[in-house]
């Protein structure tokens, strides 16, 4: 017998196979089942959460760079300034 044309109700939460949609459906209203449904949404919310973190963490790296490279500049921009007045106080 080839299973895969007879329509399978089988429930993630417990592979069980129900005989038929109302069966499937009515186990779908069951605590049991939510109660599974409403971890495994927890649990890819805490995978998105880790996700952002990281794009938080990455971020927040790439600004303290940018902080540090316009110290650089500013630092580069008060000697060239210093230089020049010294080369104007020559004149
Ligand atoms: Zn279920």
């Amino acid at each position: 017998m080839d299973t895969t044309l007879v329509p399978q109700y089988i429930c993630e939460c417990n592979g069980k196979n129900y005989s038929d949609d109302k069966k499937l459906k009515l186990h779908m209203k069951t605590q049991g089942h939510l109660s599974w449904e409403m971890k495994n949404e927890m649990k890819s919310l805490k995978i998105e959460l880790t996700k952002r973190d990281n794009i938080i963490a990455s971020l927040e790296r790439k600004l303290l760079e940018r902080d540090q490279r316009i110290m650089v500049l500013k630092e580069r921009s008060k000697v060239l300034k210093n230089c020049l007045q010294s080369k104007l106080d020559d004149l």
